[in-house]
């Protein structure tokens, strides 16, 4: 007798109804969050390879050997790629031995050789990184009470922001150029000290694509023997293989004591798999925990998952196999040129400028506020217009930094290998989109505020009152109030218009905007009440 009390195939085409509605993940329409080599065989070899190992526990290497020889491999080719390999580190071009490469006269010491894990993704990594150096910080300072320090420019993704907060770390994050997005290393430096665990910088960064000064913060962290990790998640695997020639900013710079990078971006695996590398074995080993205090198995974990699943570091293992070095160059150069026509373009769209000068495939925009207020272009409202004509830009507010300067506003673009194929009709959309929204005032999300304070059952006061904390039926209804939650919970998809939206999150303060997004974000995923839960529940 079947176990099944409805056809398989009747659940799979529900999940394939389901999937219907999605922002589409491949063709190039969705400029962020996917990573489309635009090739079908390499998706078909990674769900291959994820389904031979769809059982395995990766909890434990010793009894699934496999795991253990897929880590192996692609921890191999991230250390090569990255010149963390002892004979192939140092970008100097004197041919030098590795011991000169990496500072050290023995290439073999525990001090100086690359190792690394497989994570589930960029955040993962970049946790475990914050664990590494904390604890190592710790363990020279027995007995020392203080907080230590996380030093980053205000650029670094928000995930050490996490990390800062899980492992009890003060997050001390310096300014940028708010014209370029770059920080000095002036700045950095003059915020280092014995308090310090750990320096984090980007390559590139998210919001701005800046490849911040890698070789000239590593050298003043060494100095001081401060840890400084390398962020390189979203671009490490198309860096490593760009078509141009960049400042060093991988293990080749000595200095670099860990480095991130995300095999679910460059990579082209599914999503749950990227890496972390640590220089020197006795630092690396402070990412595990281990115990035996319990009457169970010996536990020893790398990272902070229990079982871990195989499936994502198989495809990955597979792509990096079937690609090789050749095969990333290739996408890279797919990717890099899609870029610099993007670039170009925007580059000659009146009343939009790129932020800075970014390195990797990603880019931000801003308005160009060297044009007269008419002729200016509304990065969020650009978004929006091209949003209608089926292409998905990624919105990033204006942030107010530290010292008071204001980081604009701006709208991320994410290029792909795919980006190529689809160059012509998405120049003409975001042309389009530029043409439709030139001159419109951005949306003044205070007076926007102040509308909808007004029409809050408590009026101004409500909001005011709001800001104090909330729980989660106020805050379900001031998400209702501005329109992005319905009736009983229900959430239906993403407003036409996200600029309104981005208004409010730059208007509100910081931790009411955190609790309300947290609230739209849980009720997405509640149960429905049982009337629409019963048809899937019996038959
Ligand atoms: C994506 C990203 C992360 C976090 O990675 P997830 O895989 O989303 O957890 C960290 N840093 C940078 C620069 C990233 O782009």
């Amino acid at each position: 007798m079947s176990v099944f009390r409805r056809d398989p195939a009747e659940v799979i085409a529900e999940l394939e109804s389901l999937r219907a509605a999605d922002a589409p993940t491949h063709g190039g329409r969705v400029l962020s969050y996917v990573y489309d080599s635009g090739e079908h065989a390499i998706d078909e070899l990674a769900g291959e390879a994820a389904r031979l190992v769809q059982p395995v526990n990766g909890l434990d290497p010793t009894t699934f050997t496999s795991v253990a020889a897929m880590e192996s491999a692609v921890v191999g080719f991230a250390r090569r790629v990255f010149h963390g390999e002892p004979d192939a580190a140092g970008s100097s071009g004197s041919g030098s031995t590795a011991g000169a490469a990496f500072g050290s006269a023995d290439d073999d010491s525990d001090a100086d050789i690359v190792v690394g894990s497989v994570t589930s993704g960029g955040t993962e990594s970049c946790v475990l990184a914050v664990k590494t150096a904390r604890d190592d910080w710790r363990a020279a300072r027995a007995g020392t009470p203080r907080m230590p320090r996380l030093v980053a420019p205000v650029t670094v993704h928000a995930a050490f922001h996490k990390a800062a907060e899980l492992l009890g770390l003060a997050l001390d994050l310096v300014p940028v150029d708010p014209a370029t997005g770059a920080p000095t290393v002036d700045d950095l430096e003059a915020r280092l000290g014995d308090d310090v665990a750990l320096v984090v910088v980007s390559a590139p960064s998210y919001p701005f694509a800046t490849l911040d000064p890698v070789a000239e913060v590593a050298a003043v962290c060494a100095a001081r023997r401060i840890a400084l990790h390398v962020d390189a998640c979203i671009g490490g695997f198309a860096l490593a293989f760009w078509p141009d020639d960049l400042p060093a900013w991988d293990f080749a710079v000595p200095g670099v004591t860990s480095l991130s990078a995300d095999l679910h971006k460059y990579g082209y695996a599914p999503k749950g798999v990227s890496v972390l590398l640590t220089r020197g074995r006795d630092r690396q080993r402070r990412q595990y925990f281990a115990t035996t205090a319990w009457p169970g198995y010996p536990v020893v974990n790398p990272t902070l998952a229990g079982s871990r699943p195989a499936g994502p570091l198989a495809a990955s293992w597979a792509i990096v196999r079937a690609l090789g070095e050749p095969g990333f160059v290739e996408l890279t150069g797919r990717a890099a040129r899609a870029t610099a026509a993007v670039r170009a373009l925007v580059d000659g769209i009146e009343g939009l400028r790129v932020v800075g000068d970014p390195t990797g495939p990603l880019l931000a925009v801003a308005t160009d506020d060297g044009v007269a207020p008419d002729r200016r272009i509304d990065p969020h409202h650009w978004a929006d217009a091209a949003r209608t004509a089926g292409w998905h830009l990624q919105l990033q507010p204006g942030l107010v930094q530290r010292d008071g300067t204001r980081l604009p506003h701006t709208t991320h673009l994410t290029i792909t290998p795919v980006t190529e194929s689809v160059l012509p009709e998405l120049s003409a959309a975001l042309a389009a989109a530029a043409d439709a929204v030139r001159g419109a005032p951005p949306i003044d999300g205070g007076e926007l505020l102040a509308g909808l304070a007004a029409q809050l059952p408590g009026g101004a006061d409500a909001l005011a009152a709001a800001a104090s904390g909330l729980d989660s039926e106020a805050a379900a209804t001031l998400l209702a109030a501005f329109g992005l939650l319905g009736g009983a919970g229900a959430t239906g998809a993403l407003p036409d218009r996200l600029a309104p939206v981005l208004a409010l999150v730059e208007a509100l303060p910081g931790p009411l905007t955190e609790r309300l997004l947290v609230e739209l974000l849980a009720r997405v995923v509640e149960p429905r009440p049982a009337a629409s839960a019963r048809p899937a529940a019996s038959d």
